[in-house]
């Protein structure tokens, strides 16, 4: 089977990308910055002393992004999406409403769509011009995921860049890949694994890594884990 790489025709890169990097970190910090964090905290004063922004506001960005923000959500869909077919069919329609159904905020400059995986077909994630991420659900992204090696070969060999993840798919498994943009974000759908039967939404939600909703990983059960 060929792997495909997809990409919403409907979509055209933004040469100005307005990315969700750049709010992060730096302000606080004890050593001698960074050239980034220079250049970061450069911007920050201007932004502050043109009264654009106030010192709370990159506070609260940057202790939603440490606190409230990050994997647990989007394990949270998935969590909810395996054990009500009603919520995943809600899900994979209209991934923002879902997210906001579950209590969570989503704004909605920014589309969202969840990509189910199914027996036979695996779906990745990846950003092939830069790092957009559906971090609304996921938080920050990991620096690999950031990576010009990533970015490209996720897309030129997939199952080479899966199976140094970690990730060993036979050759009768699929791959898609999915290209996000600044316009469009997507969360792979893990399948449930096998011997999670009567397990709770808390402890399904466990077993959902950041990983599995890169697509780079599976939900591995922890009891497997010790016994090998
Ligand atoms: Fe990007």
């Amino acid at each position: 089977m060929s792997d495909q790489h997809r990409h919403d025709p409907d979509q055209s890169y933004n040469e100005n990308d307005a990315h969700d990097h750049g709010n992060g970190g730096g302000a606080h910090h004890p050593d001698a910055p960074s050239e980034i964090e220079a250049r970061t905290l450069a911007l920050e004063s201007l932004l502050i002393e043109k009264r654009i922004l106030t010192s709370e506001d990159v506070d609260r960005v940057v202790s939603a992004y440490e606190h409230d923000i990050g994997p647990m959500i989007g394990a949270h869909l998935v969590a909810r999406a395996w054990l009500d077919p009603g919520y995943r069919r809600r899900l994979l329609k209209d991934a923002p409403a879902a997210v906001r159904e579950l209590g969570y905020e989503y704004h909605a400059d920014t589309r969202l769509v969840v990509i189910p995986n199914q027996p036979g077909i695996h779906n990745m994630v990846v950003c092939t011009l830069c790092s957009c991420y559906p971090w609304m659900v996921l938080g920050l992204p990991p620096t690999w995921y950031k990576s010009a090696p990533y970015r490209s070969r996720a897309v030129s060999e997939p199952r080479a860049v899966l199976a140094e993840l970690g990730l060993q798919l036979p050759d009768e498994v699929a791959i898609n890949v999915w290209d996000s943009s600044a316009e469009l974000r997507y969360m792979v759908l893990p399948e449930r694994p096998a011997g999670t039967e009567g397990w709770t939404e808390e402890e399904l939600a466990k077993i959902v890594t950041r990983d599995c909703m890169i697509g780079v990983a599976r939900p591995q059960l922890p009891a497997l884990v010790g016994t090998r």
